[in-house]
């Protein structure tokens, strides 16, 4: 689904990622691991249109889609989670939700003067979907909550709802285990798996929790110094002398 071909993203003389090559496959769960300062959240904002690559291609089913913009890789369905934006922390859980952008009437400046009824129509709509996606992902009872005043991993929970509220095909995640309890993990983790097999939808995950590397990803791809080192199960990278140098080397 997305082929990474020699991907090099230098800042200054700097090589943060420095001639990645790898590929993930559509409908799979697949983990991005290495030691800190690898290149993997580099390689991730490189892939979702977030850095623009030093040089090197990247596409989506055979497209072309190197330096993307996000907005652009958004509507082909490939999707960055993020942080709950701060000015967004004093709305609500669902109309966190329901500012995800969509093909929604209401912006466009002539339909607030001819298509009112439309719009009421389609926020019902949004409002349902919102309350969809809370359901799904077990946090309903947070839908009139404000933002900033759930967890951590509820936020987490809230962020790949973001992913829900569009077609979404291919989803990159960045340590949506940090700083949440193994109990709001293992529901992120349920959601994740329930996606992945109910929507189709692939997914990238960079994790240094490995417990939740192996029940969720297969394959798993290893990184180190801006290169990608292998690839294969957990087991199989667990024991490749390269990780663990690479491991211990930092
Ligand atoms: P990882 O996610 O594997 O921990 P990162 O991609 O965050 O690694 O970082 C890889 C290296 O690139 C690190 O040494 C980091 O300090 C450096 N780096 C990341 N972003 C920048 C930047 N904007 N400017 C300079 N150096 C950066």
């Amino acid at each position: 689904m997305i082929v990474v071909e020699d991907v090099h993203k230098h800042f200054g003389g700097f090589h943060a990622v420095d001639g990645a090559t790898l590929s993930i496959q559509a409908g799979s769960i697949t983990g991005l691991i290495g030691p800190n300062g690898a290149g993997k959240t580099t390689l991730f904002n490189v892939i979702a249109g977030v850095l623009k690559p030093t040089s090197g291609r990247v596409t989506m089913a055979g497209d072309d889609i190197t330096g993307l913009p996000p907005h652009e890789l958004f509507h082909k369905g490939l999707l960055r989670t993020f942080q709950i934006a701060h000015e967004f922390s004093s709305m609500s859980c669902r109309e966190n939700l329901m500012m995800v952008p969509g093909n929604q009437t209401g912006e466009k400046l002539w339909n607030t003067w001819f298509g009112r009824k439309r719009i009421a129509e389609e926020e019902r709509a949004l409002r349902a979907k919102a309350d969809e996606v809370l359901e799904f992902l077990t946090i309903s009872h947070l839908a009139d909550q404000k933002a900033a005043e759930v967890s951590g991993g509820q936020k987490k929970l809230l962020e790949l709802g973001r992913t829900m509220m569009v077609d979404a095909q291919i989803v990159f995640l960045d340590e949506v285990g940090a700083g949440v309890n193994r109990t709001l993990l293992n529901t992120i983790g349920d959601a994740i798996i329930r996606l992945n097999k109910e929507r189709n939808y692939t997914f990238v995950v960079i994790e240094h929790d490995m417990d939740f590397i192996e029940r969720l990803c297969d394959p798993v791809i290893c990184m180190a110094e801006g290169k990608v080192l292998t690839e294969g199960s957990l087991a199989e990278i667990k024991a490749n002398e390269q990780v663990i140098e690479a491991y211990l080397g930092t």
